[in-house]
């Protein structure tokens, strides 16, 4: 395993602190052996969030932060193959392929062969599957999950590409490149034929175990949570984990809060706040589900850092405020969360492709396979 490489990257003392002991204990006693019943995914993407954006829910939060009720933590390095400097659509092909590729390149690597993700290995698998984001669900950090394209801007064909993807559930917004598209195909049709339940107004109240979900919520993302997106990303997660849960082979979540990327590149703490308290309150719903479900994993992390986000002191009190140092990515180590089934595995340092080889051993898929 390649969870022991604490000395290669250069990273802060209170970064350091975070981590914890870096080891090969054994598999806890507590989860069952994966050869029993299949082992549920569900993968937390935090766009842009970083260590310091997760240090806003130990000063902002009134609440003790959900991040508390993790024991292992470790730290991926996020470069892509063409710059220090990620973005979402090279972090997130690394996270669902295993492969690093150029910024902008969707499933593909750098030679822009197609690669299939972890989320279609656990699919061909027998697991089923679901998808959500605040953003166009055709986003780069989602579409790195089901589709391969040469540019993250190809959203009408990501959006052909989804609806070829058997996906049981998604939601997210994006509805225009489904339904306003320059070549006239009209994908909520589609999607309708091919038995989905579609919805773009508000969430059903449940789903059958048998129906597969299709909720494109807005024309491009949802309101940021202080313009008045109310419960969108928890009620979504629970609305999945309800029709997911139902699965005998397993299933594969993943869950983006994709405006904290945004609130870095405006540079505004209020928004950031908003959009971390957002993401707690969905992280209460899938702790609470691991701790209740124990063949499964929760893998909690971004996929880098927006904003150069630091708190710091004011001039005249002891209290502190959110400032940042750009309305850029940054190359900062991002924090992984795990809990559950496994979650020792996700200790210590290492590449941001490494989440997609440690989940393929522990639902036991041949990593090879993933190109
Ligand atoms: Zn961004």
């Amino acid at each position: 395993m390649l969870i022991c490489k604490q000395k290669i990257f250069s990273v802060s003392l209170a970064a350091l602190m975070l981590v914890t002991s870096c080891n090969n204990t054994k598999q806890s006693d507590k989860f069952p052996n994966k050869e029993e019943k299949p082992i549920n995914i569900i993968l937390m993407i935090g766009d842009g969030m970083g260590v310091s954006q997760i240090s806003t829910m130990f000063y902002f939060n009134p609440e003790d932060s959900e991040f508390k009720r993790f024991e292992h933590i470790g730290f991926i390095k996020t470069s892509s193959a063409s710059n220090k400097v990620t973005d979402s659509a090279a972090a997130g092909t690394a996270l669902a392929t295993g492969h690093k590729t150029y910024n902008r390149g969707i499933g593909v690597t750098p030679d822009s062969v197609s690669l299939t993700s972890i989320m279609k290995l656990l699919q061909n698998k027998g697991y089923q599957t679901g998808l959500i984001s605040l953003s166009s669900i055709t986003d780069a950090t989602p579409a790195s999950f089901y589709a391969n394209v040469t540019d993250r801007n190809m959203q009408e064909e990501i959006a052909r590409q989804l609806v070829e993807s058997n996906i049981d559930f998604f939601a997210g917004g994006g509805l225009k490149f489904f339904n306003q598209r320059f070549d006239g195909l009209n994908l909520t049709s589609l999607l309708k034929q091919k038995g989905y339940l579609l919805d773009s107004l508000v969430l059903p109240a449940s789903i059958k175990s048998e129906e597969k979900f299709a909720g494109l919520m807005a024309n491009d993302g949802l309101l940021p949570k202080h313009e008045g997106r109310g419960q969108f990303l928890k009620e979504a997660t629970e609305l999945a984990l309800n029709r997911l849960s139902g699965s005998q082979n397993g299933f594969f979540l993943m869950i983006e809060g994709s405006y904290i990327d945004w609130a870095g590149h405006a540079k505004n703490s209020e928004f950031l706040i908003a959009e971390m308290l957002d993401f707690e309150e969905t992280l209460k719903v899938a702790i609470d589900y691991v701790d209740n479900n124990k063949n499964t994993l929760l893998i909690v992390t971004g996929d880098h850092e927006t904003g150069g986000v630091s708190i710091e002191k004011t001039n005249n009190s002891d209290s502190v405020v959110v400032t940042f140092k750009t309305d850029q990515h940054t190359a900062d180590l991002i924090p992984v969360f795990a809990k559950g089934f496994g979650e020792e595995q996700f200790r210590g340092f290492y590449e941001n492709t490494d989440v997609f080889n440690k989940i393929s051993i522990l639902t036991g898929i041949n990593k090879n396979i993933g190109r």
